[in-house]
């Protein structure tokens, strides 16, 4: 029996009301044929917009081959994928999965094994930021540690103590003999782009060192170009064991990866871990055909020219209407403007100019373009972006009047 007043999806989202029909590049066209300037780029995935020629003929090439195998066989684009992240990172060892969650589900169990195998299974607890999001499974929403993702789905998964950002004693204090590992976005994404700055980071590896934890990166959405460099804790220089890459990685196919060195990945032995769907052949043709395009020389330089152009713009911005935006945040393309009006105000009228973008924690809103975008393209989202200000701006000094 059907209730034709209940709509069949869940109600999770609050969606707004806009259907797109297809997207070319940068852009989204909705079924009316309205063009949106993709500023979300699917929350940081469509790491090369929509319709990229080259992902199109990867996708189309496999889809007639092969689509689907088990994991119990050999699957070469992994093998290839897996050799190409290891060259390009600090990693020695790879598993695929379909997720950002589920690659963090992979590294919290690497991390935990690890000290298994070494003798100490009471070691499993894990240390995470306030501000952090890692993802919505029950581990990874216990891992967040924010009270409106965990509130009435029971008790907390055990093992993660979380400290206040930048609080070095609180921090001293949570590191216990049960502690496995430290866990963070070197750029807090959900968080509102709130950056672990380079003393933090190097200091977080020493603690790691000294204390034989593990130093798990959640690079699910700073990864793969988007802040600039391949990973963003390449800035600061340091290394993690563990890290959790998703998002641009798959290009809007999904994929995640979790990566790790050899010695932190020694407890993952046949059987202790697996996966239906993660790593099969669609993914593996996309992940590398996405990998063939942002290893190309001057991809990653681009990302920096064009973010610089924005930046400078932003500025411009905040400098003329201090009564809208306030602070620029993030890195090569992982850009946050910290809004002094409510950023979901800053949003809606975005989006009145046809560009979409996405909100985050701290009142800041997030311009995630595709790694692709041009300076052509970024001076029209400039304009837009310009235009959407300075409307707020004239509505505010109206409402003053
Ligand atoms: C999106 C995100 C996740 C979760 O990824 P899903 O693919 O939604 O499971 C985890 N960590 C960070 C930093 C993210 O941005």
């Amino acid at each position: 029996m059907t209730n034709a007043t209940v709509h069949p999806l869940y109600d999770t989202y609050n969606r707004a009301a806009l259907r797109f029909e297809r997207g070319e590049g940068v852009w989204l066209i909705t079924e009316n044929g309205d063009r949106y300037l993709d500023f979300a780029a699917g929350i940081a995935v469509n790491s090369l917009g929509h319709g990229h020629p080259h992902l199109l003929k990867a996708l189309n090439d496999q889809a007639e081959k092969l689509w689907h195998i088990s994991n119990v066989y050999e699957i070469p684009g992994q093998d290839k994928l897996a050799q190409r992240l290891t060259e390009n990172t600090f990693a020695d060892k790879v598993f695929f999965t379909n997720s950002g969650a589920e690659a963090l589900e992979c590294a919290i169990k690497t991390a935990r094994r690890y000290h298994y195998v070494n003798g100490h299974p009471e070691r499993f607890r894990i240390i995470t930021f306030e501000g952090a999001f890692h993802g919505r499974t029950l581990a990874t929403i216990a891992a967040g540690g924010q009270e409106k993702y965990l509130e009435g789905f029971g008790p907390k998964v055990e093992g993660f103590d979380q400290v206040p950002f930048g609080d070095d004693a609180a921090l001293n204090a949570a590191i216990t003999d049960e502690t496995a590992a430290i866990l963070l976005e070197p750029i807090q994404g959900e968080g509102g782009l709130r950056p672990f700055s380079e003393d933090m980071l190097r200091n977080l590896r020493r603690i790691c060192d000294e204390k034989g934890l593990l130093l798990i990166l959640d690079e699910v959405q700073s990864g793969v170009g988007r802040t600039g460099k391949l990973f963003a804790h390449e800035w600061v220089g340091i290394q993690p064991d563990i890290m959790a890459v998703a998002k641009g990685i798959g290009g809007g196919f999904p994929l995640g990866a979790c990566l790790a060195t050899a010695e932190a990945a020694k407890g993952m032995t046949a059987g202790t871990h697996g996966t239906t769907y993660g790593g099969n052949p669609l993914a593996m043709a996309v992940g590398n055909a996405v990998l063939d395009v942002i290893l190309e020389d001057g991809f990653i330089d681009n990302i920096n020219t064009v973010s610089l152009m924005l930046k400078q713009g932003f500025a411009s911005l905040t400098d003329r209407y201090p009564d809208v935006i306030s602070e620029i945040r993030g890195k090569g393309l992982l850009i946050g403007l910290k809004c002094v009006v409510p950023n979901t105000d800053l949003l809606q009228a975005l989006r009145d100019e046809q560009l979409l973008s996405v909100g985050a924690g701290a009142n800041v809103l997030r311009l995630l373009p595709p790694l692709t975008l041009t300076e052509d393209e970024a001076r029209v989202a400039l304009q837009k972006i310009e235009a959407a200000v300075a409307k707020i701006s004239a509505e505010n000094k109206d409402k003053a009047l």
